[in-house]
């Protein structure tokens, strides 16, 4: 799914991304937030708009579900043991690429990210933080054991009811925040960290609509710092949005980092 990386002229910078880019320039800490919208590029669909994959069959408010993964495991591993193959084998795509870039140029300090997908992790995002969880691990509810993706996947091969087990012998849970299920604090307190201390906070591919995540961008916004959202459709935070993008998230992101290495070179 990636596509050829444009180059600075190709990208005719456009007003918008000029103005991301001072902004970035200027600031002494920048952090990204992304979701559903970044992910789409590499073959994921987003639950939330009508579309193809997994999530058409299934509705997933009513499987990933911690209480149907109390009642039903069976169903809940069902649904989940093939959703865990499928978003293992998808790839990060040039917007995650970009975020890497940026870090490794220094231009972007963090990304917290509402993926469980584990395409930043791939792509080699190294401050990351995983607000949702992610697909890598199942932990155990009962003695706090955890097991990685692959391991489960093995234990769920050979299982005799189409449940993995822990050591201890209680069913595994991916380690990922099911509805129904509070996010973890650790993640969250230190998302709330970086966005309160971010001069911009970049939100990319997010609908900015689920809480308590969609309160991030408040929190830079109230310790003065910049938000600037990227991503197609409108969100509820647009009024407040110092820059406001909704083109392709990889057009953009990759015509950001142009422009910054552009700018880079200049100074
Ligand atoms: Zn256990």
């Amino acid at each position: 799914m990636s596509r050829p990386t444009g180059s600075a002229a190709e990208a005719a910078v456009r007003p918008g991304i000029e103005r991301l880019a001072s902004l970035i320039a200027e600031a002494r800490s920048v952090v990204a937030l992304t979701g559903a919208g970044i992910s789409v590029p590499s073959g994921i669909p987003d639950f939330r708009s009508p579309g193809t994959g997994l999530w058409e069959k299934v509705d997933p408010m009513e499987v990933a579900h911690i209480d149907v993964f109390r009642r039903s495991p069976q169903r809940f591993w069902h649904f989940y043991g093939e959703r865990f193959a499928s978003l293992g084998s998808r790839e990060p795509n040039d917007a995650h690429r970009a975020l890497v870039e940026l870090e490794g140029m220094g231009r972007v300090d963090a990304v917290i990210t509402q993926n469980i997908d584990m395409l930043h992790r791939k792509a080699g995002t190294r401050e990351l933080v995983e607000v949702h969880g992610s697909i890598a691990r199942a932990v155990c509810l009962e003695c706090g054991g955890s097991a990685p993706a692959d391991e489960v996947r093995e234990r769920l091969a050979a299982s005799d009811d189409a449940l993995p087990r822990c050591e201890c012998g209680a069913v595994l849970k991916p380690d990922v925040v099911l509805f129904g299920e509070f996010l973890p604090v650790h993640a969250m307190e230190r998302a709330q960290e970086l966005c309160a201390g971010a001069d911009v906070l970049l939100c990319v591919g997010s609908s900015l609509e689920v809480y308590p995540v969609a309160g991030l961008p408040l929190l830079t916004r109230d310790h003065g710092g910049a938000v600037a959202i990227i991503t197609a459709g409108p969100t509820p935070l647009d009024g407040l949005a110092s820059v406001r993008l909704d083109g392709d998230v990889v057009d953009e992101l990759t015509a950001l980092v142009a422009v910054l290495r552009a700018h880079g070179a200049d100074g």
